[in-house]
């Protein structure tokens, strides 16, 4: 049986374009770009015309962008700079949402056990941040603001722009975890008034272990990891040339692609919306407009998500319930439960990313599979048939 991969928010394959530069580079440029050889130099100018590329399709500058080693990395050091440069002024305030990955909302979990005052704001049933409540959170000693570009549970992109203006109006740092949004959707982080800016290589089909940290010009990142001069001195360690170029070749090809990519995509994902919301007492979570044009994430009243995820793989289809981080424990997803769903309800979540690999074909076996399984589960289920009877209410 062919198998379906429909976890593209958890990762990514790799892209012909980052597959080739990664082998390439591996095989002809194995030097440290800190050397002073030829072999050195032919790594410093891949290192530079990688940051070129990451710099153009995000309008920054090259200087302004710093190799890290993963999207979480990226997420802990835009944190950490921010309340570094806080300090300075005596700001101790951090202003972010409910829906955060794990990266920002354990480092800032952290930061209030230090004596940090965090906002986490909520936000509305669709998934999204708004901009007065942002505006309305900011205080005199507020340091950093931190919201996500696009969401990696629900596909909900967020008002980046207006966020982005009233920071500025206010004179604030803002930083986005793009993780999820770079080359899937544009990103211009000149326009947006973006100070700091998080994206993963292995989220638009590079390699893993490879990400940037953007930072304005007159932003200097805190150092995680103390070393060498690398990266302007702000974070040591060998650059990873191989992962750093397949990076690159994988963000160009993405962004190149975007408008393709997004409509087919798009495309795929309303009509596996539109089938599978027949089943009875099913909910889509997340705004249907401001959506990642490969992400489906519904609940199914009556069905266990983790029992649900085992029976499709059986059935040759790789989904995920909740975020990847989550899976394995059994609390309910906290973004669904920042949308108001009840626990019983998030409980039984099913999320669907897809990506332009994916075919109608596989659309049509997936709408026609689900809706068997969910039956099934639900013919075992008490709460079902206790709901069936009338002997309890849906939650609904
Ligand atoms: C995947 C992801 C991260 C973490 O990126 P890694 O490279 O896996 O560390 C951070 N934020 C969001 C929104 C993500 O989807």
């Amino acid at each position: 049986m062919e198998r379906i991969y429909m976890d593209n928010a958890a990762t990514t394959q790799m892209s012909e374009a980052a597959k080739k530069t990664m082998i390439d580079t591996m095989e002809n440029c194995y030097g440290n770009a800190s050397s002073l050889h030829s072999f050195g130099n032919h790594a410093a100018i891949i290192l530079q015309q990688s940051r070129e590329i990451m710099a153009k399709y995000l309008n920054a500058e090259p200087r302004e962008i710093y190799f890290t080693s993963c999207g979480s990395e990226s997420d802990n050091q835009a944190i950490l700079t921010g309340i570094k440069l806080g300090a300075k002024k005596n700001k101790k305030h951090i202003i972010s949402t409910k829906i955060e990955h794990h990266a920002i909302l354990h480092m800032l979990e952290r930061l209030k056990k230090e004596g940090y005052e965090v906002t986490f704001l909520d936000v509305g049933k669709n998934g999204i941040v708004k901009p007065n409540d942002v505006a309305s959170a900011i205080k005199e000693n507020t340091a950093l603001v931190t919201i996500m570009y696009a969401n990696n549970e629900i596909g909900t992109i967020q008002p980046i722009k207006e966020i982005g203006q009233i920071c500025k109006d206010k004179k604030i740092l803002f930083h986005t975890d793009a993780v999820q949004a770079g080359g899937h959707i544009d990103i211009d982080v000149a326009e947006n008034n973006i100070d700091m800016l998080s994206l993963s290589a292995h989220k638009f089909n590079g390699p893993k272990g490879v990400g940037i940290l953007y930072c304005k010009k007159n932003i200097i990142p805190e150092r995680l990891i103390e070393g060498g001069g690398h990266e302007r001195g702000r974070r040591a360690g060998t650059e990873n040339i191989p992962g750093i170029a397949s990076m690159a070749a994988a963000f160009e090809d993405s962004c190149l692609n975007i408008q393709k990519h997004g409509e087919y995509t798009s495309k795929l994902r309303d009509k596996l919306i539109a089938g599978l919301s027949k089943i009875p007492n099913c909910i889509v979570n997340g705004d249907l407009t401001n959506r990642l044009p490969g992400n489906v994430n519904m609940c199914f009243e009556g069905v266990e998500g983790e029992s649900l995820l085992l029976m499709l793989d059986m059935r040759g289809i790789a989904a995920s319930s909740g975020s990847a981080c989550t899976s394995g424990s059994l609390d309910p997803s906290h973004v669904l439960l920042a949308l108001g769903l009840p626990h019983e309800i998030a409980h039984g979540s099913l999320r669907l990313s897809l990506s332009h690999y994916n075919t109608e074909e596989e659309i049509d076996y997936i709408i026609k599979t689900v809706p068997e399984i969910v039956g099934y589960l639900r013919n075992m289920s008490p709460v079902w048939e206790k709901i069936q009877k009338g002997e309890m209410k849906s939650r609904l």
